[in-house]
């Protein structure tokens, strides 16, 4: 079992909602799937879910909405 850096908790498969805070936008992400700390909650993404997140990141850029929130299921 992996520990976590920060506090040596257990890390477990998880989700995480995910926060960009942008100049212009706010993108916040649900149910992002991460390896998260049981302990004190601090997750971590593999590679690619953070394509993918770029990916909505651009497309929220694109709109110029000041507020993109999005649920990811897959
Ligand atoms: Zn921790």
């Amino acid at each position: 079992m992996e520990k976590c850096p920060v506090c040596k908790g257990e890390i477990k498969l998880g989700f995480t909602t995910f926060t960009v805070d942008l100049e212009e936008t706010i993108i916040v992400i649900r149910k992002v799937k991460a390896q998260v700390c049981d302990q004190c909650g601090e997750s971590w993404i593999d590679d690619s879910t953070s394509l993918l997140i770029e990916k909505i990141v651009e497309e929220a850029k694109k709109k110029h909405s000041q507020v993109e929130i999005l649920t990811l299921t897959a």
